[in-house]
């Protein structure tokens, strides 16, 4: 069984990529659900400088598709 060369085996193809909802681009919140708040955000959050937990601070969303091979 060999390893599919199109998804590298992730079942999954990445098409291109999706300004985020959430941070629509910039990768940083101004605010932040606080029932989902850790304690390693409260410098950022302080700072008004939090990264995007949806796009993890890249401001971009990976659009991927089912590889049916
Ligand atoms: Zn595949
Ligand atoms: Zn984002």
């Amino acid at each position: 069984m060999s390893e599919c060369s199109e998804c590298k085996g992730t079942g999954f193809i990445v098409e291109g990529e999706t300004v985020c909802p959430v941070c629509h681009g910039s990768g940083k919140v101004k605010s932040v659900d606080l029932t989902s708040l850790n304690e390693e955000d409260l410098p950022g959050l302080l700072s008004g400088d939090l990264n995007c937990k949806k796009c993890g601070g890249t401001g971009k969303i990976p659009v991927k598709k089912r590889c049916e091979k």
